[in-house]
């Protein structure tokens, strides 16, 4: 896991896929700084902390989650500052938490469809025991999108949906031109076994190919270019 740069503003931690620990994005300005999602644990997001203090970049005031997926939110109860979260992926972040985190209940959660095997093997990776566990939810909560001014440099979260998650949301950053993607165009893996639904993957190509940007940084992958992204979904979008 290695802090990247993109330029003096814009930064972003490598993922790891083997405990399936997302990328997670930086922004800062004048004012002050902003990440992006907050990792799958505490132990995720004090890797990120330190990386930056190592770069001597300041402390994010606000984390801003791009969707309610374990990989993404699990890290939140350990951010000193804000999070901004979307009322959608809040209202789900009010039911996991309101869930038990041990194994029996995992494993329950797993025969009723809730919980999917490949989240529960990363979980087991990624935590000693799940009691470890904690889900937090959003202190800042905003409908369909919210737009801070950190100095010279304004960061908008925007609801995207897609193929991935109802509640899927995008970071731009405008005067960069670079777009956190989060897992927005992956497929539905809770709802769908990974399935990609055609006429939502078309919505969301048609999202990127109106908005203006030159680098697409996804959850769980390398940067991309706009012309690249949109190649690769591009195919994922016809309806068989
Ligand atoms: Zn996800």
């Amino acid at each position: 896991m290695e802090l990247k740069k993109i330029n003096e503003s814009i930064y972003y931690l490598e993922n790891v896929r083997e405990t399936d620990r997302p990328v997670l994005g930086y922004v800062v300005g004048e004012n002050f700084s902003i990440m992006i999602d907050c990792g799958n644990s505490k132990s995720h997001l004090d890797a990120f902390i330190k990386s930056l203090d190592d770069h001597n970049l300041p402390r994010p005031k606000y984390a801003l989650i791009t969707h309610w997926h374990w990989d993404h939110t699990f890290g939140m109860h350990a951010f000193e500052g804000e999070t901004v979260v979307s009322s959608a992926t809040n209202e789900v972040l009010k039911r996991l938490k309101a869930w038990k985190w041990d194994e029996e209940s995992v494993v329950k959660r797993l025969e009723t469809k809730e919980e999917i095997e490949f989240a529960y093997n990363c979980m087991k990776k990624e935590y000693d025991t799940f009691d470890k566990i904690s889900v937090s939810t959003g202190s800042i909560i905003f409908e369909d999108s919210l737009t801070l001014d950190l100095g010279g440099i304004t960061c908008q979260i925007l609801k995207v949906g897609g193929p991935h998650e109802a509640d899927s949301c995008a970071v731009y950053v405008k005067e960069a031109e670079v777009l956190f993607a989060g897992d927005a165009h992956s497929g539905d893996y809770y709802h769908g076994e990974g399935k990609i639904d055609p006429i939502k993957m078309k919505e969301y190509v048609e999202f990127l190919t109106t908005l203006s940007f030159t680098t697409y940084i996804p959850g769980h992958d390398a940067p991309m270019s706009k012309e690249q992204i949109i190649h690769v979904l591009s195919r994922f979008c016809e309806v068989k």
